[in-house]
């Protein structure tokens, strides 16, 4: 009688405990049992807690709106544990994370798998495959990857990776008996994030009725015009946001926190775009001149990786420019370009504003040689020996 009684009450404990994990996994009294099974992942006052897991705003372009794990901010080495015993299913490289490791768990008869990013040598110290003891040294808290300080990323899966869901690190540590919160050195401040994130398109991108390039463009949107966007929503490939009161969606890497350089660029003849950062590599697709190019983020050494129409490829950076040629600018065969002054009298700036200082008076018919593209209509210019800033419309590609 006694031990069934027993039974029933573990049974009821169980189902207790999955309610509260479905809601979010509000603080419930771990049993004396729950509270072997876990271990924290770094060493007590070796970390802290920086960034939390839950909805953010994408804090460099093309991250996620959504952040599905527990930073650890700790020392490059610091060694990395298994939180509870379980069976290696990733480790090694993977883009993004740098190096990991993934590890299924059952835990109260459910399945769950932990996963440690940004680590030093994934596959070093466990192989896929492999079984590992709660609290076994299974890498190293390195920067790899897609990380700006060396940190541990920490995720758990409910139901398993990647086919399960994630759940807030913190708070299933906490249920079964660990507190991170109490053995770091310190912790960051959780903030709520705002209801509403701002951002700039990172080039020129169609604002569309749905995420998908299958959806119709309800406007195109130009390079560096200020967007906004809810966090947490769609933590997909595409990104909800409201560009004056029009709401559509983008690619996440047309969307950036910061201004971004980034934008178009022109081809200055014919060319070839290429499969990789090499003259050998295989031609995807020749390029008529003056194609517009869309900047993508990868550089390698002298190359661009650059977009066209929807092919992606590589070309030489000397074989593109800033401007478009046509009405303004005139390109010699070096590919420098310049054009002439259309009004009577044109000041050089020291800045790319109507309020910064005065360089020199230009007049009518001065040739100005290019030097960048600036943002605003603005263009970085050399006139003699002088150098400066003008706004590009009130200069001419006709010679006089
Ligand atoms: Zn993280």
């Amino acid at each position: 009688m006694g031990r069934i009684r027993a039974g029933a009450r573990r049974a009821l404990v169980a189902v207790a405990a999955t309610t509260a994990m479905v809601a979010g996994g509000a603080a419930v009294a771990p049993s004396a049992s729950a509270a072997t099974v876990v271990t924290p992942p770094l060493k007590d006052d070796t970390y802290v807690l920086s960034s939390y897991y839950g909805a953010r705003c994408m804090p460099v372009r093309s991250a996620s709106t959504f952040h599905l794990g527990q930073d650890l901010g700790a020392a490059s080495g610091t060694d990395v544990r298994a939180v509870a015993k379980g069976k290696v299913v990733k480790a090694g490289a993977v883009r993004g994370f740098g190096q990991w490791v993934v590890i299924d768990h059952t835990l109260d008869g459910k399945k769950f798998s932990s996963l440690y990013a940004h680590v030093i040598d994934g596959d070093a110290r466990v192989k896929v495959g492999q079984t590992v003891k709660k609290g076994q040294h299974i890498a190293d808290v390195g920067s790899t990857g897609t990380s700006t300080s060396p940190h541990l990323h920490l995720e758990v899966w409910k139901g398993g990776y990647p086919s399960g869901t994630t759940v807030d690190p913190l708070k299933f540590l906490k249920y079964r008996g660990v507190d991170l919160t109490t053995r770091s050195i310190r912790n960051y401040t959780r903030s709520t994030p705002p209801s509403s994130c701002s951002y700039f398109t990172a080039g020129k991108v169609n604002l569309r009725t749905g995420p998908g390039t299958g959806y119709p463009v309800m406007r195109t949107l130009q390079s560096n015009v200020r967007i906004s966007g809810t966090p947490g929503v769609a933590p997909g490939e595409w990104r909800q946001v409201t560009r004056n009161g029009r709401t559509g969606w983008v690619h996440r890497d047309y969307v950036s926190p910061s201004y971004t350089s980034q934008g178009s660029r022109y081809s200055l003849s014919t060319l070839n775009l290429r499969s990789k950062p090499s003259t050998s590599s295989k031609v995807v697709r020749s390029l008529p001149a003056d194609a517009h190019l869309t900047m993508l983020r990868d550089l390698k050494g002298s190359w661009q990786r650059v977009r066209y129409g929807s092919t992606n490829g590589w070309v030489h950076a000397r074989c593109i420019s800033d401007t478009r040629d046509g009405a303004q600018v005139v390109r010699n065969a070096s590919g420098a370009t310049y054009s002439w002054v259309a009004t009577s009298t044109l000041y050089l700036r020291q800045g790319a504003t109507t309020s910064s200082a005065k360089v020199a008076t230009l007049r009518r018919d001065d040739r100005v040689t290019h030097l960048a593209t600036m943002s605003g209509g603005w263009i970085k210019v050399k006139v003699g020996s002088k150098t400066g800033y003008v706004a590009s419309r009130y200069l001419t590609s006709d010679r006089p």
